[in-house]
């Protein structure tokens, strides 16, 4: 089955057509056919598509709506001299990423006027991610009419989580009244890892024993403890600020700092989000750059900010490993997912330093050998394995789009995607 996958942003869209069944997904044979992106929506917009087998597209036009930036994908998939398709026929399916769910959606579903509601019910707590989200289905449902479309929620995956670790120490009437709890996010990753993981590791999906931690290190950054393949923790709360020093968001901080600074430099509670989310992490520590990469090579350099700024980012990461480990009362296999995670030896090499006591440890070739492709860096007879997991969240977004269709056709109820 071709499926569309969508994931659209405040000025962006980010597109892929993936052909996926029942039995490719099983053999992990199933692929993504073409990838675009539509950057900077509302303005001139840069176009980049890139098509499996034929020459890559680059072009820049005006494109004021996300309407537009589909049907501009839908354009470029059935091209005839880079097309991945002869007309739209073909697609039937789309699958969007929707980043919150609330409490209300604990599984991918199709979307019907209910669930969008359910959805629209979420802006409050998304407001830069739920709306555009929508407005990408909108477009979708008018371009591709009568198409089932299915949402794939980036929190949902981690509705597994106890209240002991999503409630914040703040009164409950707050948690009754405006859902104030942790939600996290990054799920369709880390559920894309944790499956990888237990393939790997050659563990039936369902094994009630078996204990992971994965680690999204990308310009966002979260960690999630998993047994039995449910989310136990995360480190991403009521939005995706909290936890590990990312790009440029701070990650945990003592929330009094904010008050307090909002007071000293007399900040809008706008201007203190931005900084927050914009202005902090490794960017703010370093001074130089959001860019792990950069900073490395500013590291290796002289720069002292830079080694400053991955010093906090691999000791913060370090610390939520080792609580991680706690809370499974041990670990089984961790893997490293993300720009970062992917590529940077010496990150994952740093943030595992002392943790050979909980079994966490490195072979130095294997590791520095891993780049961007899935290999195990523990040494042979490892007991606590760790593994590099290049991530595919698009592959999984149409995996459960596959399935939900697949049953809708079939009669049955949608099944929750494990
Ligand atoms: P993502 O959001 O998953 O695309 O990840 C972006 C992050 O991955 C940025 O901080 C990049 O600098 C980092 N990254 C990508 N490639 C490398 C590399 N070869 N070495 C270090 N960091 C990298």
């Amino acid at each position: 089955m071709k499926v569309l996958v969508l994931n659209s942003g405040s000025s962006s869209l980010k597109f892929q057509l993936l052909e996926t069944d029942a039995a490719s997904a099983a053999a992990g044979t199933d692929r993504a056919l073409a990838k675009g992106l539509v950057d900077n929506i509302g303005s001139t917009a840069v176009v980049r598509y890139e098509p499996l087998g034929k020459p890559p597209v680059r072009e820049s036009s005006e494109i004021l709506e996300h309407k537009i930036a589909v049907a501009r994908s839908l354009d470029l998939l059935t091209r005839p001299d880079v097309g991945v398709i002869r007309d739209r026929s073909e697609i039937e399916a789309v699958g969007h990423r929707i980043v919150h769910g609330g409490e209300q959606f604990k599984t991918s579903v199709p979307i019907d006027d209910e669930v969008l509601r359910g959805i629209e019910d979420c802006f409050d707590m998304a407001p830069l991610h739920n709306p555009p989200n929508v407005r990408g289905y909108r477009a979708a449902r008018d371009l591709l009419p009568g198409l089932p479309q299915v949402a794939v929620f980036d929190t949902s995956f981690h509705q597994t989580m106890p209240a002991e670790a999503f409630l914040y120490g703040v009164p409950h009437v707050l948690y009754q009244r405006h859902g104030i709890r942790r939600y996290g996010f990054h799920g369709t990753s880390h559920r894309y890892v944790s499956a990888r993981l237990t393939a790997l590791l050659g563990r039936p999906a369902d094994d009630p024993d078996l204990r992971l931690i994965t680690c999204h290190l990308g310009n966002g950054c979260s960690i999630t403890a998993i047994q039995g393949g449910r989310s136990l923790d995360t480190s991403m709360g009521f939005t995706p600020l909290e936890g590990l020093l990312m790009g440029s968001r701070s990650g945990d901080l003592d929330p009094a700092i904010i008050l307090h600074i909002m007071g000293k430099e007399e900040l809008s509670t706008l201007e203190a989000s931005a900084l927050l989310n914009k202005h902090s992490g490794l960017l703010g520590i370093s001074g130089l750059s959001n860019d792990m990469r950069k900073l490395l090579e500013a590291e290796a350099a002289g720069n002292d900010r830079a080694k400053l700024a991955v010093d906090v980012f691999c000791y913060r990461l370090k610390k939520y490993i080792a609580a991680y480990v706690g809370v499974l009362g041990g670990i089984d296999a961790l893997a490293f997912a993300g720009g970062i995670g992917e590529n940077a030896a010496a990150v994952r090499a740093r943030s595992l330093l002392g943790l050979e006591v909980m079994g966490l440890r490195l072979d130095e070739a294997r590791n520095r050998a891993a780049r961007g492709v899935e290999a195990e860096i523990s040494p042979e007879g490892a007991t606590a394995r760790v593994f590099v997991v290049p991530t595919d969240e698009e592959l999984l977004i149409a995996r459960d789009t596959y399935r939900i269709v697949a049953d809708l056709r079939s009669g049955k109820k949608p099944e929750a995607p494990a």
